[in-house]
């Protein structure tokens, strides 16, 4: 199942943005300060973002069987979803938000203290700039986040300087 919920982008700040409390959870996170797509960072990355309008945000959420790992259907649903946030930056004028940490490398270069060879590829988590996403799926999709069950939930999106929920919705068709 894919929620989606477009929201003009000062407002979605004013309401979900917490950067310290947010931060604060990171820090309990295997990946803290271990990818350069994570919390630290020496600015504040809300102000990157501060030229775009519109953010839309989606949910998906899915079962896995009791045979696979939590950790390897977040994995295998990570490869198609960032796949078609990649796709549809380049149909689109939009930057993408993923689900997570940045996967373009294993490990990060960052663990082995050298530089990041696509810089400008890096996209950011909601969770990252710091968003309140349980919050967000709370309010905003009666929603919650599930730890001990064999539920899925992937919060990604997309920022824009014109809507484009509708456009993303039917280009995630194909991937999903
Ligand atoms: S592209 Fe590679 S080095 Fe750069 S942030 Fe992503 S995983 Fe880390």
């Amino acid at each position: 199942m894919i929620l989606s919920k477009e929201f003009i982008f000062d407002e979605f700040v004013e309401k979900y943005l917490d950067e310290p409390l947010v931060h604060s959870f990171c820090k309990s996170c295997e990946n803290y300060n271990l990818n350069y797509s994570c919390p630290v960072h020496n600015d504040s990355l809300v102000e990157k973002y501060k030229y775009y309008k519109y953010i839309t945000i989606y949910i998906y959420k899915d079962t896995y069987d009791e045979f696979i790992s939590h950790g390897d259907a977040y994995l295998n649903a990570r490869t198609y979803i960032d796949k078609a946030i990649f796709d549809f930056e380049k149909e689109s004028n939009s930057i993408g938000l993923i689900p997570g940490k940045c996967m373009l490398c294993n490990p990060c270069l960052k663990t082995l203290d050298k530089p990041c060879p696509t810089p400008e590829l890096i996209r950011h988590s909601l969770e990252t700039i710091g968003f309140h996403v349980s919050n967000i799926i709370e309010n905003e999709f009666s929603e919650k986040l599930e730890w001990d069950s064999n539920i899925l939930h992937l919060v990604f999106g997309a920022l824009s300087n014109q809507p484009i929920t509708a456009e993303f919705d039917d280009f995630l068709k194909f991937y999903i």
